[in-house]
């Protein structure tokens, strides 16, 4: 039997913890937001579903709260969100109008059931549920702000000192639009916000946009209006996506409609180039396109910059793949599938043997011998961090029989972390950072590395580059980041050089 963790919640009901999942080399998403007002509707299991399809956002915890007239109805849970609301009966205890979820991988505060969201913070007007998304590089600020103002801290996030501030704001005789634009303006960083309250449901991105947040309607008579992070929360219960939320721009959901209103009057918008090349999934729209076809465009630059002489394109499943067919179509190379994906591998409690840790990347990919046998192979994928995966994958595809392994990566070198509400690691364990691509080609053991250019990767978005964030290529943070955090992830030198 799996061992099971009870944990540390007496008021709220709670699932059984997971551990990490092995050996994955990628920055994490921090979370997933998902809301929806739709007064009739089985609203917990429409949050539910929601959710399911925010997955890749967050896999450590996972929340809904649902509002029924004054009253908050909330579960929240450690693991996957199937994990959490493994069975219906805990839906059927969701009841209301209006839900608000969230899924989490921590980025700032530790990993516990008490930092799960939504966040549930009391005012004078009621309750207020908060989901977010993103991070805030002023949390010092903020909390001596907020500390000065008599509030208390329950957990350790970001996201619930922002519910604090917007409480603060009300319980001073505010309403909740009032007091969410007042508490804003003392927020820094990347949050995409969705905030339930008895009053509505309520729709924040910041001034820069950095984290995505669409909204979409469900029926027509009348209107239900749903909001999540990405399109595919939209699509798996059936809503038509209307917009995004702008940059600096709050929207509010009542009875009445939908209202919008512009809080900041300087947004900038800077969204997460990573979002597009790799975390978001490849069937959400940005900017009016599926990302799928972003990253076949991503693989036919690549391709027109660097093409070595080879017999079969294949991807790193499955975040590689429409690189690689877009690499294959630029190149005239074949495309062809040679790694298998075990897609059931989730996390698991039991550890495997130490042999079985040797192989390491065959407990989720398998090369298949007789594709690769004898070839030149060009593997495709969309980013290296540390340089440990890539590795044992080339191992396994020279034991397999491949005579040459020529790596093409679909971004380029990731050399800084991100402040922004992705896991990525402290600078020093990023392999681009301290190896030059010739020494990242001998240490994961390739006969040759080739990473797309910034240009490159810009050009493929057919956008303007001053409208994204790409600092963790280029270290050029868009929202200064305080010193101190810094430290804790940069490397001495780059504080010295900046
Ligand atoms: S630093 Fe990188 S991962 Fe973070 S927001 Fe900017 S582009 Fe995205």
């Amino acid at each position: 039997m799996m061992p099971q963790q009870p944990l540390s919640s007496d008021k709220y009901p709670v699932a059984f913890q997971v551990p990490d999942a092995q050996g994955i080399d990628k920055p994490e998403e921090a979370c997933g937001v998902f809301g929806v007002y739709a007064p009739g509707e089985d609203i917990a299991k429409l949050a539910y579903f929601g959710l399911y399809a925010l997955q890749h956002r967050g896999q450590e915890a996972a929340g809904i709260a649902t509002f029924e007239n004054q009253q908050v109805h909330l579960h929240k849970g450690m693991g996957l969100v199937s994990h959490v609301f493994h069975h219906e009966e805990i839906l059927h205890k969701l009841p209301g109008d209006m839900a608000v979820g969230h899924t989490r991988y921590s980025t700032t505060g530790s990993s516990h059931i008490g930092n799960a969201q939504p966040v549930v913070v009391e005012t004078r007007l009621g309750p207020l549920a908060l989901a977010h998304n993103g991070n805030l590089v002023n949390v010092s600020e903020l909390r001596e702000y907020l500390l000065s103002r008599n509030s208390e801290f329950v957990t350790t996030t970001d996201s619930e000192m922002i519910a604090i501030a917007i409480a603060a704001e009300v319980n001073i005789g505010k309403d909740w639009l009032d007091a969410a634009i007042s508490a804003l303006s003392h927020c820094r960083g990347a949050y995409s916000l969705v905030i339930g309250t008895p009053a509505g449901l309520m729709g924040v991105r910041d001034p820069n946009g950095i984290r995505p947040l669409v909204i979409g309607t469900l029926g027509s008579n009348p209107v239900r209006y749903v909001l999540a992070s990405e399109t595919c929360g939209l699509d798996i219960i059936g809503a038509k996506y209307l917009r995004d939320v702008e940059p600096g721009e709050l929207v509010w959901i009542t009875a009445e409609g939908m209202i919008s209103q512009r809080w900041n009057q300087q947004p900038e918008r800077k969204l997460c180039i990573f979002e597009m090349i790799y975390f978001a999934r490849p069937d959400s729209l940005m900017h009016d396109e599926t990302l799928f076809s972003y990253r076949l465009r991503l693989g036919r630059q690549l391709a027109q910059e660097s093409t070595p002489d080879a017999d079969i394109v294949i991807a790193v499943p499955d975040s590689g793949v429409p690189a690689a067919i877009g690499f294959s179509r630029a190149s005239g190379i074949p495309y062809g599938e040679g790694l298998i994906k075990n897609r059931y591998v989730g996390r698991t409690f039991i550890q495997p043997t130490q042999g079985m840790r040797e192989v390491g990347i065959r407990m989720k990919l398998n090369p298949l011998k007789d594709v690769l046998g004898g070839k030149r192979v060009v593997l495709v994928d969309d980013s290296i961090v540390r340089g440990t995966t890539s590795r044992k994958i080339i191992k396994a595809l020279r034991e397999t029989g491949a005579t040459e392994v020529h790596m093409r990566i679909s971004s380029p070198p990731v050399t800084h972390p991100c402040f922004y509400g992705i896991d990525t690691d402290s600078q020093d364990q990023l392999i681009a950072c301290s190896k030059s691509v010739e020494e990242i080609a001998a240490h994961i053991g390739v006969n040759s590395l080739a990473y797309l250019s910034w240009e490159g990767m810009m050009i493929a978005t057919g956008e303007d580059p001053k409208t994204f964030c790409s600092a963790c290529f280029t270290g050029n943070y868009p929202v200064p980041v305080p010193e101190m955090l810094k430290r804790s992830k940069l490397m001495l030198e780059e504080l010295k050089a900046g």
